[in-house]
Protein backbone atom coordinates (compact mmCIF):
# COMPACT_ATOMS: atom_id res chain seq x y z
CA UNK A 1 0.00 0.00 0.00
CA UNK A 2 1.01 3.46 -0.87
CA UNK A 3 1.87 6.11 1.42
CA UNK A 4 -1.25 8.30 0.28
CA UNK A 5 -3.39 4.92 0.52
CA UNK A 6 -2.52 4.09 4.09
CA UNK A 7 -2.76 7.83 4.74
CA UNK A 8 -6.17 8.11 3.44
CA UNK A 9 -7.73 5.01 4.90
CA UNK A 10 -6.38 6.24 8.45
CA UNK A 11 -8.23 9.38 7.99
CA UNK A 12 -11.33 7.51 7.46
CA UNK A 13 -10.77 5.73 10.47
CA UNK A 14 -12.30 7.69 13.29
CA UNK A 15 -11.64 4.77 15.93
CA UNK A 16 -7.70 5.15 15.10
CA UNK A 17 -7.92 9.10 15.22
CA UNK A 18 -9.69 9.05 18.51
CA UNK A 19 -7.46 6.57 20.09
CA UNK A 20 -4.06 8.81 18.56
CA UNK A 21 -5.09 11.88 19.76
CA UNK A 22 -6.31 10.64 23.33
CA UNK A 23 -2.95 8.82 23.50
CA UNK A 24 -0.74 11.54 21.86
CA UNK A 25 -2.00 14.19 23.49
CA UNK A 26 -1.82 12.21 26.81
CA UNK A 27 1.85 11.67 26.06
CA UNK A 28 2.83 15.24 25.45
CA UNK A 29 1.30 16.73 28.34
CA UNK A 30 3.03 14.18 30.94
CA UNK A 31 6.44 14.96 29.15
CA UNK A 32 5.33 19.07 29.33
CA UNK A 33 5.39 17.88 32.74
CA UNK A 34 8.84 15.45 33.36
CA UNK A 35 10.84 18.12 31.61
CA UNK A 36 10.00 20.66 34.26
CA UNK A 37 11.34 18.34 36.88
CA UNK A 38 15.27 17.95 35.01
CA UNK A 39 17.08 20.60 36.86
CA UNK A 40 18.73 21.74 33.17
CA UNK A 41 16.44 20.60 30.34
CA UNK A 42 18.54 22.37 27.69
CA UNK A 43 21.83 21.53 29.06
CA UNK A 44 21.16 17.60 29.32
CA UNK A 45 19.93 18.09 25.54
CA UNK A 46 23.29 19.79 24.72
CA UNK A 47 25.26 17.25 26.41
CA UNK A 48 23.52 14.24 25.36
CA UNK A 49 24.02 15.97 21.28
CA UNK A 50 27.67 16.22 21.99
CA UNK A 51 28.32 12.83 23.44
CA UNK A 52 26.77 11.56 20.20
CA UNK A 53 28.05 13.67 17.56
CA UNK A 54 31.58 12.64 20.17
CA UNK A 55 30.60 9.02 19.63
CA UNK A 56 29.37 8.93 15.72
CA UNK A 57 32.67 10.50 14.92
CA UNK A 58 35.25 7.84 16.46
CA UNK A 59 32.52 5.13 16.55
CA UNK A 60 34.86 2.67 15.09
CA UNK A 61 37.18 3.10 18.46
CA UNK A 62 34.30 2.83 20.68
CA UNK A 63 32.28 -0.42 19.44
CA UNK A 64 35.45 -1.95 19.48
CA UNK A 65 36.33 -0.90 23.15
CA UNK A 66 32.54 -1.89 23.79
CA UNK A 67 33.10 -5.76 22.39
CA UNK A 68 36.07 -6.25 24.12
CA UNK A 69 35.11 -5.63 27.31
CA UNK A 70 31.65 -7.16 26.94
CA UNK A 71 33.66 -10.03 25.86
CA UNK A 72 36.09 -9.90 28.86
CA UNK A 73 33.27 -9.73 31.14
CA UNK A 74 31.91 -13.19 29.74
CA UNK A 75 29.94 -12.47 26.74
CA UNK A 76 30.26 -12.79 23.16
CA UNK A 77 29.75 -10.51 20.42
CA UNK A 78 28.64 -11.09 16.89
CA UNK A 79 27.96 -8.28 13.85
CA UNK A 80 25.06 -8.32 11.45
CA UNK A 81 25.45 -6.56 8.12
CA UNK A 82 22.21 -6.65 7.32
CA UNK A 83 18.91 -7.88 8.76
CA UNK A 84 19.14 -11.48 7.06
CA UNK A 85 22.54 -11.52 8.86
CA UNK A 86 21.12 -10.90 12.10
CA UNK A 87 18.48 -13.32 12.04
CA UNK A 88 20.91 -15.52 10.88
CA UNK A 89 23.07 -15.46 13.84
CA UNK A 90 20.27 -15.29 16.26
CA UNK A 91 18.45 -18.60 14.66
CA UNK A 92 21.87 -20.47 14.88
CA UNK A 93 22.28 -19.47 18.14
CA UNK A 94 18.75 -20.52 19.13
CA UNK A 95 18.62 -23.50 16.85
CA UNK A 96 22.44 -24.91 18.79
CA UNK A 97 20.48 -24.44 22.19
CA UNK A 98 17.39 -26.93 20.78
CA UNK A 99 15.42 -23.75 21.79
CA UNK A 100 11.27 -24.03 20.94
CA UNK A 101 10.56 -21.00 22.94
CA UNK A 102 11.81 -17.70 23.41
CA UNK A 103 10.58 -14.64 25.29
CA UNK A 104 11.53 -11.70 23.90
CA UNK A 105 11.45 -8.23 25.10
CA UNK A 106 10.44 -4.70 23.65
CA UNK A 107 12.85 -4.25 20.72
CA UNK A 108 12.43 -2.28 17.70
CA UNK A 109 15.89 -3.68 16.36
CA UNK A 110 14.00 -6.74 16.15
CA UNK A 111 11.16 -5.32 14.49
CA UNK A 112 13.38 -3.64 12.01
CA UNK A 113 14.92 -7.28 10.80
CA UNK A 114 11.78 -9.22 10.70
CA UNK A 115 13.17 -11.44 13.72
CA UNK A 116 9.80 -13.00 14.78
CA UNK A 117 9.29 -14.42 10.69
CA UNK A 118 12.47 -15.73 10.94
CA UNK A 119 12.26 -17.05 13.94
CA UNK A 120 9.11 -18.73 13.03
CA UNK A 121 10.33 -20.17 9.78
CA UNK A 122 12.48 -22.46 11.61
CA UNK A 123 9.76 -23.73 13.87
CA UNK A 124 10.76 -21.51 16.60
CA UNK A 125 8.19 -19.92 19.06
CA UNK A 126 8.79 -15.99 19.71
CA UNK A 127 6.24 -14.58 22.52
CA UNK A 128 6.29 -10.86 22.89
CA UNK A 129 6.44 -10.16 26.68
CA UNK A 130 5.89 -6.20 27.14
CA UNK A 131 1.81 -5.63 26.61
CA UNK A 132 2.24 -3.31 24.34
CA UNK A 133 3.64 -6.15 22.04
CA UNK A 134 1.58 -8.94 23.22
CA UNK A 135 -1.39 -6.64 22.09
CA UNK A 136 -0.34 -6.74 18.75
CA UNK A 137 1.19 -9.91 18.42
CA UNK A 138 -1.84 -11.66 19.48
CA UNK A 139 -3.97 -9.14 16.93
CA UNK A 140 -0.94 -10.45 14.14
CA UNK A 141 -0.22 -6.73 13.74
CA UNK A 142 3.12 -4.56 13.72
CA UNK A 143 3.55 -1.52 16.19
CA UNK A 144 2.32 1.43 15.23
CA UNK A 145 4.99 3.59 17.84
CA UNK A 146 8.27 3.02 18.68
CA UNK A 147 7.55 3.50 22.57
CA UNK A 148 3.77 2.48 22.44
CA UNK A 149 3.29 -0.27 19.71
CA UNK A 150 -0.55 -0.55 20.23
CA UNK A 151 -0.90 3.10 20.86
CA UNK A 152 -3.86 2.84 17.78
CA UNK A 153 -5.98 0.26 19.98
CA UNK A 154 -8.50 1.57 22.10
CA UNK A 155 -9.14 -0.47 25.29
CA UNK A 156 -12.43 -1.83 23.92
CA UNK A 157 -10.35 -3.35 20.68
CA UNK A 158 -8.12 -5.20 23.19
CA UNK A 159 -10.71 -6.38 25.67
CA UNK A 160 -12.10 -8.01 22.14
CA UNK A 161 -9.19 -9.09 21.53
CA UNK A 162 -8.61 -10.57 24.82
CA UNK A 163 -11.52 -12.32 25.20
CA UNK A 164 -10.76 -13.71 21.65
CA UNK A 165 -7.96 -15.12 22.37
CA UNK A 166 -7.24 -15.44 25.85
CA UNK A 167 -10.75 -16.73 26.60
CA UNK A 168 -11.71 -14.50 28.80
CA UNK A 169 -14.88 -12.30 29.80
CA UNK A 170 -14.96 -8.94 28.12
CA UNK A 171 -13.89 -6.29 30.20
CA UNK A 172 -13.20 -2.29 29.48
CA UNK A 173 -10.98 -2.12 33.52
CA UNK A 174 -7.49 -2.51 32.50
CA UNK A 175 -6.48 -3.67 35.50
CA UNK A 176 -8.06 -7.32 34.63
CA UNK A 177 -6.72 -6.66 31.08
CA UNK A 178 -3.29 -6.40 32.75
CA UNK A 179 -3.76 -8.93 34.59
CA UNK A 180 -4.72 -11.45 32.05
CA UNK A 181 -1.91 -10.83 30.02
CA UNK A 182 0.36 -11.25 33.25
CA UNK A 183 -1.39 -14.62 34.23
CA UNK A 184 -0.59 -15.79 30.39
CA UNK A 185 2.93 -14.36 30.05
CA UNK A 186 3.68 -16.26 33.37
CA UNK A 187 3.85 -19.05 32.07
CA UNK A 188 5.64 -18.93 28.84
CA UNK A 189 8.49 -17.37 31.06
CA UNK A 190 8.93 -20.57 32.97
CA UNK A 191 9.37 -22.60 29.61
CA UNK A 192 10.88 -20.32 27.34
CA UNK A 193 14.35 -21.73 26.42
CA UNK A 194 15.90 -18.45 25.65
CA UNK A 195 15.63 -14.24 26.00
CA UNK A 196 15.69 -11.90 23.81
CA UNK A 197 16.02 -8.39 24.20
CA UNK A 198 16.61 -5.18 22.81
CA UNK A 199 19.24 -2.11 24.08
CA UNK A 200 19.00 1.24 24.73
CA UNK A 201 22.94 1.91 25.72
CA UNK A 202 25.76 0.15 25.31
CA UNK A 203 28.38 1.27 27.75
CA UNK A 204 32.01 1.41 25.74
CA UNK A 205 34.18 1.75 29.01
CA UNK A 206 32.48 -1.24 30.36
CA UNK A 207 30.77 -3.50 27.97
CA UNK A 208 27.93 -3.13 29.39
CA UNK A 209 24.11 -3.09 28.31
CA UNK A 210 21.34 -0.91 29.93
CA UNK A 211 17.72 -1.49 29.08
CA UNK A 212 14.90 0.30 30.32
CA UNK A 213 11.25 -0.76 30.98
CA UNK A 214 8.38 -0.54 32.73
CA UNK A 215 6.86 -3.98 33.09
CA UNK A 216 9.34 -6.55 34.47
CA UNK A 217 9.54 -8.14 31.37
CA UNK A 218 12.72 -7.21 30.15
CA UNK A 219 14.04 -8.00 33.61
CA UNK A 220 12.72 -11.46 33.27
CA UNK A 221 13.67 -12.03 29.61
CA UNK A 222 17.22 -11.67 30.38
CA UNK A 223 17.77 -13.34 33.49
CA UNK A 224 15.67 -16.73 33.19
CA UNK A 225 16.39 -18.30 30.31
CA UNK A 226 19.84 -19.85 30.17
CA UNK A 227 20.76 -18.17 27.36
CA UNK A 228 20.14 -14.07 26.63
CA UNK A 229 20.60 -12.68 23.00
CA UNK A 230 20.85 -8.62 23.26
CA UNK A 231 20.57 -7.13 19.50
CA UNK A 232 21.30 -3.54 19.32
CA UNK A 233 22.17 -1.03 16.59
CA UNK A 234 25.85 -0.08 16.70
CA UNK A 235 24.63 3.87 16.81
CA UNK A 236 23.69 2.75 20.72
CA UNK A 237 27.31 2.63 21.76
CA UNK A 238 27.74 5.26 24.25
CA UNK A 239 31.77 6.28 25.79
CA UNK A 240 31.35 6.61 29.13
CA UNK A 241 29.53 4.69 32.47
CA UNK A 242 29.11 8.48 33.27
CA UNK A 243 27.03 9.29 30.50
CA UNK A 244 24.08 7.47 31.28
CA UNK A 245 23.54 10.23 33.62
CA UNK A 246 22.44 12.73 30.61
CA UNK A 247 20.70 10.02 28.43
CA UNK A 248 18.89 8.77 31.74
CA UNK A 249 17.55 12.26 32.46
CA UNK A 250 16.17 12.33 28.77
CA UNK A 251 14.78 9.44 27.70
CA UNK A 252 12.33 8.42 30.04
CA UNK A 253 11.00 12.33 30.12
CA UNK A 254 10.42 12.32 27.05
CA UNK A 255 9.49 8.66 26.22
CA UNK A 256 6.86 8.39 28.27
CA UNK A 257 6.77 11.28 30.44
CA UNK A 258 8.16 9.64 33.73
CA UNK A 259 11.91 10.81 35.55
CA UNK A 260 12.58 7.38 35.52
CA UNK A 261 11.53 4.00 34.39
CA UNK A 262 10.49 1.69 36.77
CA UNK A 263 13.31 -0.59 36.01
CA UNK A 264 16.47 -0.12 34.31
CA UNK A 265 18.55 -3.33 33.97
CA UNK A 266 22.48 -3.02 33.57
CA UNK A 267 23.71 -5.83 32.56
CA UNK A 268 27.22 -6.28 32.28
CA UNK A 269 28.73 -10.04 30.97
CA UNK A 270 27.20 -13.54 32.65
CA UNK A 271 26.69 -15.05 35.88
CA UNK A 272 29.87 -15.72 37.64
CA UNK A 273 28.75 -18.06 40.22
CA UNK A 274 26.28 -20.50 40.09
CA UNK A 275 23.44 -18.76 42.62
CA UNK A 276 24.11 -15.29 41.28
CA UNK A 277 21.01 -13.74 39.01
CA UNK A 278 21.60 -14.28 35.12
CA UNK A 279 22.01 -15.64 32.22
CA UNK A 280 24.98 -18.49 31.76
CA UNK A 281 25.02 -17.10 28.15
CA UNK A 282 25.25 -13.72 26.67
CA UNK A 283 25.15 -13.10 22.79
CA UNK A 284 25.27 -9.12 21.88
CA UNK A 285 24.48 -8.84 18.11
CA UNK A 286 25.43 -6.02 16.68
CA UNK A 287 23.53 -4.69 13.62
CA UNK A 288 24.50 -2.30 10.93
CA UNK A 289 21.70 -2.67 8.63
CA UNK A 290 22.20 1.05 6.47
CA UNK A 291 23.73 2.78 9.40
CA UNK A 292 27.09 2.92 8.59
CA UNK A 293 25.98 4.56 4.85
CA UNK A 294 24.15 6.37 7.27
CA UNK A 295 27.43 7.77 9.01
CA UNK A 296 29.03 8.57 6.10
CA UNK A 297 27.08 11.55 4.93
CA UNK A 298 26.67 13.99 7.13
CA UNK A 299 22.63 14.86 6.67
CA UNK A 300 21.94 11.37 7.30
CA UNK A 301 24.44 10.70 10.26
CA UNK A 302 22.31 13.24 12.39
CA UNK A 303 19.47 10.37 12.35
CA UNK A 304 21.72 8.45 14.16
CA UNK A 305 22.24 10.57 17.24
CA UNK A 306 17.95 9.54 17.58
CA UNK A 307 17.29 8.03 20.84
CA UNK A 308 14.47 6.63 20.24
CA UNK A 309 12.22 8.34 22.70
CA UNK A 310 9.28 8.75 20.12
CA UNK A 311 8.54 12.08 21.36
CA UNK A 312 8.69 13.51 17.79
CA UNK A 313 5.69 11.01 17.22
CA UNK A 314 3.85 12.65 19.49
CA UNK A 315 4.29 16.35 18.48
CA UNK A 316 4.13 15.38 14.81
CA UNK A 317 0.96 16.84 13.05
CA UNK A 318 0.87 13.94 10.46
CA UNK A 319 1.67 10.89 12.73
CA UNK A 320 -1.00 12.71 14.94
CA UNK A 321 -3.71 12.15 12.33
CA UNK A 322 -2.80 8.95 10.77
CA UNK A 323 -1.31 7.16 13.30
CA UNK A 324 2.19 4.77 12.00
CA UNK A 325 1.21 1.57 9.90
CA UNK A 326 0.68 4.42 6.89
CA UNK A 327 4.22 5.22 6.84
CA UNK A 328 4.49 1.50 5.94
CA UNK A 329 7.79 1.42 7.76
CA UNK A 330 9.31 0.02 11.07
CA UNK A 331 10.61 3.43 12.02
CA UNK A 332 7.12 5.38 11.26
CA UNK A 333 7.02 9.46 11.73
CA UNK A 334 10.23 11.83 10.99
CA UNK A 335 12.84 9.23 11.92
CA UNK A 336 11.81 7.05 9.50
CA UNK A 337 14.29 5.90 6.74
CA UNK A 338 12.72 6.91 3.72
CA UNK A 339 12.37 10.65 5.29
CA UNK A 340 16.51 10.51 6.11
CA UNK A 341 16.72 9.36 2.63
CA UNK A 342 14.99 12.63 1.65
CA UNK A 343 16.81 14.44 4.06
CA UNK A 344 20.06 13.66 2.19
CA UNK A 345 19.24 13.69 -1.17
CA UNK A 346 16.79 15.79 -2.68
CA UNK A 347 16.20 13.89 -5.84
CA UNK A 348 14.78 10.51 -4.05
CA UNK A 349 12.86 12.89 -1.77
CA UNK A 350 9.27 10.46 -1.77
CA UNK A 351 6.02 11.58 -0.77
CA UNK A 352 3.86 14.36 -0.24
CA UNK A 353 5.23 17.69 0.66
CA UNK A 354 3.89 17.97 4.20
CA UNK A 355 5.64 14.30 5.26
CA UNK A 356 9.35 15.25 3.91
CA UNK A 357 8.41 18.68 5.74
CA UNK A 358 7.82 16.77 8.79
CA UNK A 359 10.86 14.64 8.55
CA UNK A 360 13.52 17.45 7.54
CA UNK A 361 11.87 19.46 10.48
CA UNK A 362 12.26 16.44 13.27
CA UNK A 363 15.86 16.08 12.30
CA UNK A 364 18.39 18.87 12.43
CA UNK A 365 18.04 22.64 13.95
CA UNK A 366 20.20 24.14 10.76
CA UNK A 367 17.75 24.15 8.69
CA UNK A 368 15.83 27.10 9.02
CA UNK A 369 15.07 27.36 5.11
CA UNK A 370 12.68 24.52 5.50
CA UNK A 371 10.32 27.29 7.94
CA UNK A 372 10.23 29.32 4.54
CA UNK A 373 9.78 26.98 1.60
CA UNK A 374 7.54 24.27 2.66
CA UNK A 375 8.00 20.65 1.23
CA UNK A 376 11.90 21.73 0.53
CA UNK A 377 14.20 19.06 1.75
CA UNK A 378 17.18 20.23 2.58
CA UNK A 379 20.27 19.10 0.58
CA UNK A 380 23.25 17.68 2.88
CA UNK A 381 25.99 20.41 3.10
CA UNK A 382 28.81 19.44 0.06
CA UNK A 383 32.13 20.61 -0.68
CA UNK A 384 30.51 22.80 -3.55
CA UNK A 385 28.47 24.40 -1.34
CA UNK A 386 31.72 25.35 1.16
CA UNK A 387 34.11 26.40 -2.19
CA UNK A 388 30.80 28.65 -3.20
CA UNK A 389 31.12 30.41 0.57
CA UNK A 390 34.98 30.48 0.61
CA UNK A 391 35.32 27.82 3.13
CA UNK A 392 37.93 24.87 3.53
CA UNK A 393 36.53 21.46 3.70
CA UNK A 394 36.00 20.15 6.99
CA UNK A 395 39.01 17.56 7.87
CA UNK A 396 38.19 13.85 7.60
CA UNK A 397 37.15 11.80 9.88
CA UNK A 398 38.70 8.61 11.37
CA UNK A 399 35.73 7.25 9.37
CA UNK A 400 34.40 3.21 10.33
CA UNK A 401 37.48 1.56 9.58
CA UNK A 402 35.99 -1.09 12.28
CA UNK A 403 33.01 -2.03 10.24
CA UNK A 404 35.28 -2.13 7.27
CA UNK A 405 37.28 -4.71 8.68
CA UNK A 406 34.32 -7.01 10.20
CA UNK A 407 32.34 -6.12 7.15
CA UNK A 408 35.13 -6.77 4.41
CA UNK A 409 34.97 -5.80 1.01
CA UNK A 410 31.76 -5.68 1.13
CA UNK A 411 30.83 -3.23 3.13
CA UNK A 412 28.81 -0.15 1.50
CA UNK A 413 31.06 2.55 3.37
CA UNK A 414 33.87 4.46 1.98
CA UNK A 415 35.72 5.61 4.81
CA UNK A 416 36.76 9.04 2.81
CA UNK A 417 33.38 9.57 2.41
CA UNK A 418 32.77 10.07 6.31
CA UNK A 419 33.61 13.70 7.07
CA UNK A 420 33.41 15.26 10.83
CA UNK A 421 30.13 16.94 11.26
CA UNK A 422 29.85 20.62 11.49
CA UNK A 423 30.23 21.93 14.67
CA UNK A 424 27.17 24.51 14.09
CA UNK A 425 25.16 21.06 13.24
CA UNK A 426 23.43 20.90 16.36
CA UNK A 427 20.62 18.94 15.83
CA UNK A 428 18.75 18.31 19.09
CA UNK A 429 18.26 14.78 20.58
CA UNK A 430 15.46 14.39 21.64
CA UNK A 431 14.83 17.20 18.54
CA UNK A 432 10.73 17.09 19.35
CA UNK A 433 10.92 20.96 21.14
CA UNK A 434 11.54 22.36 17.97
CA UNK A 435 9.20 19.97 15.91
CA UNK A 436 6.08 21.07 18.51
CA UNK A 437 7.32 24.77 18.26
CA UNK A 438 7.30 24.97 14.80
CA UNK A 439 5.08 22.81 12.98
CA UNK A 440 2.01 24.03 11.21
CA UNK A 441 -1.24 21.66 11.07
CA UNK A 442 -0.17 20.05 7.71
CA UNK A 443 -2.22 16.73 7.81
CA UNK A 444 -5.05 18.29 6.55
CA UNK A 445 -3.39 18.77 2.91
CA UNK A 446 -3.17 15.02 2.67
S1 LIG B 1 14.11 11.96 16.27
FE1 LIG B 1 14.38 13.10 18.24
S2 LIG B 1 12.30 13.22 19.16
FE2 LIG B 1 12.23 11.65 17.50
S3 LIG B 1 12.57 9.68 18.51
FE3 LIG B 1 14.59 10.41 17.84
S4 LIG B 1 15.43 11.58 19.59
FE4 LIG B 1 13.23 11.31 19.99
Amino acid sequence: MTFEAGARAALSDTQLRGALRHATTLFAEKRRAAMATAPDWEGARDRARAIKDETLLHLDRYLDQFTGNAERAGARTHWARDDAEACEIIGRIAEQRGARTIVKSKSMATEEIHLNAALARRGIEPIETDLGEYIIQLAGETPSHIVAPAIHKTKGQIAALFAEKLGIEPSDDAAALTAAARQALRRRFAEADLGISGVNFAVAETGTILILENEGNARLTTSVPRTHIALMGIEKVIPRFADLEVFLQLLPRSGTGQVLTAYQSLLTGVKQRPDDEGPEELHIVLLDNGRSRMLAAPVTRQALACIRCGACLNACPVYRQIGGHAYGSVYAGPIDRRGVDAAADRDRAIGPPALRLELVRCLPRRLPRQDRHPGAVAPPACSGDRAARGQKSPPRARGISLLRRRHGTASPVRVDDARRPHLADRAAAPCVDQVARSAPARAAQL
